[in-house]
């Protein structure tokens, strides 16, 4: 299968990463393991280990000097202005690598997103700033215990004091809640708008509730508590509005990350699930020379390929439409198509890898079961795939809003 990359601007971005992954990142990464060995990668509380952290620090800072770590952003903010879809090829590039460390070039959950677009004064000298320079990380708390899918029901609220906002609520299953210096949080206000309030980690009224383990058992998630944090009028990304429109940005981007992120893992599992079935034998044969061994693989490259054609045009269309102001149903639909597809071709790629390594793929040491986990939590944030098909059903007035 030809895996081409189809535009000048994404070629750039492509052929700017790969010395900065097989150089720096790589030798960063190298230099952590030798210094690391036989240190556990979680403290005792179930957080990720602070040699760990350090290391996630050093790979974003490579990142973020090289102008690679949120080229998406604007160049007045300090990005590249490039296009939704030529960074699908960057983090598919990444991604071909798997899991080493080396995806922490790249400005994910904790890092800056389309909402700081929008950012006040204020807040792009004291958070956009530095989260682009990846001088500190964020977290992008939405969820609560009661609101969920239907985060419209959320009870965090916001009262205005003075030149203040006063920050009442609970969130939790949030990404980076553990360790984010400033926190990017959704709220009600109290005349029934929603808006997003930066929180300093140092705000007094907030805390960091116990590791929340998931299936990624990564010691990042969390929850979080606000009692009456003041926090500054202008210390905001936007304005409250009445539609759900800033935190939106941050949700649609998450989906458009999926596409490079899924389709790099997903070739990652099958080269080394191909590769694999090329020298293990059985019966005195190559496993790839049995049917069903065969078929396995090339079903799923299949996918892989036709997902990743998807999602080029997908984000082509995008990046064509106004895709964060005001997106309209049909750029909505996109973007959960694109979360849809990623994360099933991933979800089978990473299936199929463990399969064909047998009791191998299910070894931490081979690192294929971690991929296979991370496939399934991801449809799961960033909006389940029930609300994916439902936004897609939605921009065929198929169901009613509600
Ligand atoms: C590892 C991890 C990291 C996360 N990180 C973040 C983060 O950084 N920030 C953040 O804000 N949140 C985060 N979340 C939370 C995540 O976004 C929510 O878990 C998700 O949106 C679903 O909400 P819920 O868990 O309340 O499930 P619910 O909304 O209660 O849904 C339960 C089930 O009902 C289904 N369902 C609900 N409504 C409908 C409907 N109308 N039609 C059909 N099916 C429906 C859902 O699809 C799901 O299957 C994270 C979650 C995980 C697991």
């Amino acid at each position: 299968m030809k895996f081409n990359i189809p535009t000048a601007e994404a070629k750039a971005l492509v052929e700017e990463v790969g010395p900065l992954l097989d150089g720096p990142v790589a030798a960063t990464i190298e230099e952590h393991r030798r210094d690391s060995k036989n240190k556990p990668s979680l403290e005792p509380d179930g957080s990720l280990a602070e040699h760990v952290r350090h290391l996630k620090r050093s790979v974003h800072r490579l990142g973020a000097e090289a102008g690679l770590y949120a080229p998406h952003v604007s160049r007045t903010l300090g990005g590249r202005g490039s296009s939704l879809r030529a960074c699908m090829y960057l983090h598919e590039e990444v991604f071909l690598r798997g899991f080493g460390g080396q995806q922490w070039m790249l400005g994910w959950t904790d890092g800056p997103s389309p909402m700081v677009e929008v950012a006040t004064e204020r807040a792009i000298r004291e958070f956009v700033g530095p989260l682009m320079r990846a001088e500190i990380t964020t977290a992008f708390a939405q969820t609560e215990p009661e609101a969920g899918s239907d985060a419209t029901s959320m009870s965090t609220v916001a009262r205005r004091s003075g030149a203040d906002w006063l920050l009442t609520g609970h969130k939790h299953i949030i990404t980076n809640a553990p360790f984010a210096e400033i926190l990017q949080v959704v709220a009600r206000t109290d005349d029934g708008k929603f808006g997003v309030f930066l929180v300093p980690e140092d705000t007094p009224g907030f805390s960091r509730g116990p590791i929340q383990q998931t299936i990624m058992d990564d010691g990042q998630t969390g929850s979080l508590t606000f009692e009456d944090c003041r926090i500054p009028l202008d210390m905001m990304l936007g304005e409250p509005e009445e539609k759900f429109g800033v935190p939106m940005r941050w949700v649609n981007w998450t989906k458009a990350r999926r596409a490079g992120m899924c389709v790099g893992l997903a070739r990652h599992c099958l080269d080394r699930a191909l590769d694999y079935s090329r020298e293990r034998e059985a019966f005195g044969r190559p496993i790839g020379s049995f049917e069903q061994v065969a078929l396995q693989i090339s079903e799923a490259y299949r996918r892989t390929w036709a997902t990743r054609a998807a999602c080029d045009r997908l984000l082509e269309e995008i990046d064509a439409a106004d895709p964060w102001e005001k997106p309209n149903a049909g750029t909505r639909a996109d973007f959960a198509a694109i979360k849809l597809m990623a994360e099933e071709c991933l979800m089978e790629a990473a299936d199929v890898a463990v399969q064909v390594f047998g009791g191998l793929g299910l070894l931490k040491s081979t690192g294929l079961e971690h991929i296979y986990r991370v496939a399934r939590n991801l449809r799961i944030p960033g909006g389940t795939s029930e609300m994916q098909r439902r936004e897609i059903a939605r921009s065929l007035g198929l169901l009613r809003a509600g």
